[in-house]
């Protein structure tokens, strides 16, 4: 499709033209594999090395404290059962309301005695109606028998930052483990991960503009860790199986690129978000931003239109080439609400008509305009023939 405007780069991002020229070589004469003795394998092993560097170089860690993983959910999944193969006597996991599913699935899987363990006991922490977590409700919730703490960085749905250094400090002050999502958070906010109390982080390629398929995950220096795909020597025994190469080159260039635009990131993306947010809500009545729009990511706004259905605009927006997220999903025919925004307290008729539009440095202003002035006239229509009519709807409870 050409002419799209992709505005769902919390989706997956385009690969970027410079990253998709670097891994070329290793889909053609490059071909070694890492681990042999050889020098051909040598070869390829240096450009696995260099790429690990600039990973690392881009969260603020040495590159020993890098593992390659095919994903971030793989990434998530090995720092959550590490944590448990290795604190064999506790049974308790903390987490938040508004995980992604890499980190909520597998954490209700432990507690309903999946995946051949022990049951788990796994508190849920709450957030509040701007997305942003009860720190006090996390710190009561710590126990003796706690074995991690996992809580996302910022949120992939509304772009709402967590306080993950806060939390880390907690968890240290008592020696429990501290994981990271940071898988939307990684290339869109400066980050020094060595100068904060974080035990493990997890990111992926896709978001950063590097092809899907590749994650890494960083365990600090002297975090007790056990693998949790068993195999090879790989990744200095922490990761079984080959190096997919090709992607492991791509990630370390979109890390170099992602370090690069860091301040385009947070200045020309984040300026070009608050011209469509704040037209919409200009533009469009019973319009709201879910979640804080000062702690969050400045590629993402999460926007209600009241008494419409977020899949409709949607559909409507797609045929003018217009790529966005909804936050409802239809599951066994009826539409459900995200668990993010259940998770707020935002109402029904908001919940149903939200729709996450996430930028990149690839968006332009012309962009944003032709969305600007796309969309207020669905809505309009789409309010015209909702059951939830403007004037038949209840009254806002979260006006
Ligand atoms: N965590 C968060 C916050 C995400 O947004 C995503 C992907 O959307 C993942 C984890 C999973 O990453 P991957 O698609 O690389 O498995």
């Amino acid at each position: 499709m050409d002419n799209i405007i992709y505005l769902d780069n919390n989706a997956t991002t385009p690969v970027a033209p410079e990253v998709r020229d670097a891994m070329m070589p290793f889909l053609d004469r490059l071909y070694g594999n890492p681990s042999s003795i050889h020098t051909f394998g040598g070869q390829v092993k240096a450009h696995v090395d260099e790429a690990r560097r600039r990973v690392a170089h881009l969260l603020g860690c040495h590159p020993t404290e890098i593992i390659f993983t095919s994903c971030g959910t793989e990434s998530d999944n090995t720092a959550i059962m590490s944590a448990l193969d290795c604190c064999p006597d506790r049974r308790h996991l903390i987490t938040t309301r508004v995980e992604h599913p890499a980190v909520k699935n597998l954490c209700q899987a432990l507690a309903q005695g999946g995946r051949h363990q022990p049951l788990y006991r796994v508190t849920q922490i709450p957030v509040d109606a701007q997305g942003l977590l009860d720190v006090a409700a996390f710190e009561d919730a710590l126990d003796e028998d706690t074995a991690i703490v996992s809580v996302m960085w910022a949120n992939n749905e509304t772009g709402v930052l967590l306080p993950v250094e806060a939390v880390g400090a907690l968890c240290r002050e008592r020696g429990i483990l501290f994981h990271t999502d940071a898988v939307q958070a990684v290339g869109k906010i400066p980050m020094n991960v060595s100068e904060l109390p974080i035990d493990m982080l997890s990111l992926s390629g896709h978001k950063l503009h590097a092809p899907k398929g590749i994650g890494a995950l960083y365990v600090r220096r002297g975090t007790r860790f056990s693998p949790h795909i068993i195999g090879g020597h790989q990744e200095s025994n922490r990761r079984g199986g080959t190096e997919s190469v090709p992607l492991i080159v791509a990630f370390g260039k979109a890390a170099e690129l992602a370090n690069q635009n860091l301040h385009k990131e947070n200045t020309e993306v984040a300026a070009l978000r608050d011209r469509l947010e704040n037209a919409l809500l200009d533009s469009a009545p019973d319009a709201s931003v879910n979640g804080s729009r000062e702690q969050r990511l400045p590629n993402t706004t999460n926007i209600s239109f009241e008494y419409v259905e977020g899949e409709a605009i949607l559909l409507m927006l797609d045929q003018h080439g217009i790529c966005a997220s909804s936050g409802s999903a239809c599951t066994t025919g009826s539409l459900e609400p995200s668990h993010v925004l259940r998770a707020m307290g935002v109402p029904f008729t908001a919940a149903h008509g939200s729709i996450r539009f996430s930028l990149s440095i690839y968006n332009t202003q012309e962009e944003i305009d032709k969305v600007v002035e796309v969309l207020p006239p669905i809505i309009r229509r789409l309010r015209e023939i909702s059951p939830f009519g403007h004037d038949k709807a209840p009254a806002k409870s979260n006006a």
